[in-house]
């Protein structure tokens, strides 16, 4: 049976992944009933790069299958697909195989690169962006975030998910349209407000702690979170992992708009959302007061810049190719940093197959912190 419709909803329940995960998902859909006969459905994991299931970069390839295979039960047309950015843009199949999500979403997979639409934005960053027509076209969106940390946007949940409706290189155009932090914690909730998904199920099976949101440390959770409401889902997570949702940018704003509800006490949440001592948040993300004051009025001089850790680095040009701005470049010694130039936006960071880049900033070097030290 359904939750109450009154509160903004959330069903959390421990899950792995075997063979019970198909029940998992059905228990899920029916808490969040909807006509899904014969609708086409598109199912949008996180398919962030060409890693393996146990970095806990990507949704785990057995819970798409579940869902996929729990729809079809139900006589839904399913597609399954997201807009990689690692590696380079338009790898979605290399990156889809790698990860597992090709091989489990079997004939369902489509590349969301192939069929892109400009779409008008309703934006002070960006007035247009290039949107994947299925993201459009779909009947329901279900959205499966992995639970991550993320060195910008502190959490990689359902609305960060979201930013991969966004076709290829035009990722790195609404970067760079973002400046700063804040600027792009509401770029994205622009994006996401093209299409919020009809339900998100969150795999924190297996999450990501540290340096995410490609180069953290997997730890087990072994929960799935679900709710028809991505901002709620995420301030739920966030509860649980033990800071507020007014520490991280996008929902701190998500929640002043009256874009989901953020306060646990006024949700409908069925289960525990019983706290997990000891979530490592990456080196970026500083608590408390000091880290309001530094995100708020100082991050110009507390941000972090992109170091390159020579001993790693493999001169493979990939944080070049993905830097927004260009303040990234190739030398014959291997990538040079424009300080300048730099946004901040550590999308060379989170492109690096070699977690070769480390970040450090003013106040965490007198903090003695840098994010490849946890
Ligand atoms: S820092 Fe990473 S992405 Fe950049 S060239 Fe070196 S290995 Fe490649
Ligand atoms: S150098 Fe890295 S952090 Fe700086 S703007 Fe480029 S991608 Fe972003």
């Amino acid at each position: 049976m359904g939750l109450k419709n009154s509160l903004q909803r959330v069903y959390i329940c421990s899950a792995a992944y075997d063979d019970r995960l198909d029940e998992v998902v059905e228990k899920i859909l029916e808490v969040f009933p909807r006509e899904r006969k014969d609708r086409l459905i598109l199912v949008k994991p996180n398919i962030l790069g060409p890693h393996a299931p146990e970095k806990a970069v990507t949704t785990h390839p057995m819970l798409v299958k579940s869902v996929v295979r729990v729809l079809e039960k139900k006589g839904a047309r399913v597609i399954v697909g997201d807009n990689p950015g690692m590696g380079g843009y338009g790898k979605a199949l290399h990156s889809a195989r790698k990860c597992g999500v090709l091989e489990c979403a079997g004939q369902c997979f489509v590349n969301l690169g192939h069929n892109p639409v400009r779409k008008d934005i309703h934006s002070k960053y960006f007035s247009q962006a290039t949107i994947s027509r299925e993201v459009l076209e779909a009947d329901e969106v279900i959205n499966l975030p992995k639970l991550k940390t993320h060195s910008l946007t502190v959490l990689t949940g359902a609305v960060k998910n979201t930013f991969g409706y966004v076709v290829g290189a035009d990722k790195m155009y609404l970067h760079a349209s973002c400046p700063s932090a804040a600027d792009f914690a509401r770029g994205l909730l622009d994006i996401y407000q093209v299409r919020p998904p009809e339900l998100n199920i969150m795999d924190a099976v297996l999450a990501m702690q540290g340096n995410g949101p490609s180069n953290g440390t997997p730890v087990y959770l072994n929960r799935i979170l679900a709710s028809d409401n991505a901002v709620s889902l995420d301030a739920a997570a966030t509860h649980m992992l033990g800071i507020r949702p007014s520490q991280v940018p996008h929902l701190d704003f998500a929640g002043k708009m009256g874009l989901g509800e953020t306060d646990p006490e006024k949700m409908n949440i069925k289960g525990s959302l019983e706290k997990i001592p000891g979530f490592k948040f990456p080196g970026t993300f500083i608590p408390g007061i000091t880290g309001l004051v530094l995100n708020r009025y100082l991050s110009r001089w507390a941000n972090c810049l992109p170091e390159v850790v020579s001993s790693r680095c493999i001169s493979c040009g990939i944080c070049a190719g993905h830097c927004p701005v260009g303040a990234m470049s190739m030398s014959s010694s291997g990538p040079v940093l424009d300080r300048d130039k730099c946004i901040n936006c550590y999308c060379c960071q989170e492109m690096c197959p070699e977690d070769a880049i480390r970040l450090s900033g003013r106040f965490l070097r007198l903090l003695g912190r840098g994010s490849r030290r946890e």
